[in-house]
């Protein structure tokens, strides 16, 4: 017996346990000092009254054996994935019904996907990112190759004709750096990737962040992405469906390789290892696709983004460089005064009582940078703002 040696491979995930034992440390020794957390990656709004009404419904379905329902259909029903093509058709784009996968969240599916892929493949990751799509492609001994976001491109690389990569990952809007791609940059990466027959793994976990009119929310917004591209996105930021978990996978039936169908490769992995997400969270989902599920959400996400302006224009006051913020509840700024991340962190704590998250815990890009989110309370976040502007 042998266990998976790539897993020795793996960097030690220290950042969120590291961040939580510094503050806790200096909660312990300060007990008058109020801790403001600005580092939560977590939603903290409660879910759309739409969505509760509709959980609860489906849970008095599941008292009544006329109503109750054992294990349901592997790619999720009918009725969400005709709620999240129609979401599509809203954001001018047409999805079938039969393009679409409901999951329990993207952070499974972007793990699962790989499935599908052979493991020769070479993968190309943007630096700073999401640690998730690294982490499982050292899990399958994938040669990862990475691309680098930096100032100079402001944290949107673009496809280098000299780089050969098979699966390709882009996270827009970005975590950490809050940074969206327009629809022009990403008809680029489309045009490379149909030349080079890669697949682009397309990660919209935030898309409903999203104002600009110029920016895409979807990649399937752009022309020709139906034969190159997979989407996977997630109603955790959306709609507060963190502790629900419900998420969803599109992949066109155009997309093929060799004769062979990524979307039957899709459905036959998800046969063989997926039992479905739960039919009351599938409920809940689909009551966020109605009229006033979508208005209750559009007023939460109000919240988050009145609190990235709070941040952002603490940020301008104080003069300190920042990307995010406005189509994006992360902002993702510049250390000042030459901090490198952790003595960043270590300065923030001991004078303004602010916990963010290091840059450096994302990527040798985000070395020098620093995430505050817009997830905290409005009152906290204010309070942190003025602390900030204070410091500065
Ligand atoms: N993708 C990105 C970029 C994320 O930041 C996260 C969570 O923080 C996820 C995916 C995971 O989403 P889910 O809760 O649907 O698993």
């Amino acid at each position: 017996m042998n266990f998976n040696k790539n897993f020795s491979k793996l960097a030690e995930s220290y950042l969120f346990a590291e961040v939580a034992r510094r503050a806790s440390a200096f909660a312990f020794t300060h007990p008058d000092k109020k801790l403001l957390n600005l580092g939560i990656g977590d939603v903290t709004q409660p879910l759309a009254p739409e969505a509760v009404k509709a959980v609860r419904a489906a849970a008095e379905e599941m008292s009544v054996s006329k109503t109750f329902k054992g294990y349901g259909p592997y790619e999720g029903y009918a009725f969400l994935r005709e709620a999240i093509s129609g979401y599509y058709s809203s954001l001018g784009v047409g999805i079938s019904p039969h393009e679409i996968f409901v999951s329990d969240g993207a952070k499974s599916d972007l793990g699962n996907i790989l499935d599908i892929f052979s493991v020769d493949n070479t993968v190309l990751i943007p630096d700073p990112v999401y640690p998730v799509y690294a982490d499982t492609n050292v899990m399958a001994g994938r040669k990862i190759i990475f691309a680098d976001a930096t100032p100079q491109n402001g944290f949107l690389p673009m496809p280098d004709d000299g780089i050969k990569a098979d699966i390709i990952y882009i996270c827009s809007p970005n975590n950490p750096t809050g940074a969206a791609y327009s629809k022009e940059q990403l008809a680029k990466w489309v045009e490379y990737a149909n030349g080079k027959g890669a697949i682009i793994l397309y990660d919209a976990a935030y898309e409903a962040f999203v104002s600009d009119d110029s920016l895409a929310r979807s990649i399937f917004q752009v022309e020709g992405a139906r034969t190159c591209a997979i989407e996977i996105c997630s109603l955790s930021k959306t709609a507060g469906f963190t502790g629900m978990r419900c998420g969803y996978t599109v992949i066109c039936g155009e997309l093929e390789r060799e004769g062979v169908s990524a979307n039957k490769l899709w459905l036959r992995r998800q046969s063989a290892k997926f039992n479905g997400t739960p039919y009351i969270v599938q409920r809940g989902a689909a009551a966020v696709f109605s009229k006033e599920g979508q208005r209750q959400i559009k007023e939460t996400l109000g919240y988050y983004k009145e609190n990235a302006k709070t941040i952002s224009g603490a940020l301008d006051e104080a003069g300190i460089f920042y990307t995010g913020g406005r189509n994006s509840p992360y902002i993702w700024l510049r250390c000042p005064r030459e901090y490198d991340s952790w003595s960043f962190f270590d300065f923030l704590l001991n004078e303004a009582q602010v916990v963010g998250t290091p840059g450096a815990g994302f990527g040798k890009n985000g070395e020098g940078f620093f995430r505050l989110t817009a997830f905290g309370s409005a009152e906290d976040t204010r309070e942190a703002a003025l602390r900030l502007k204070n410091l500065f």
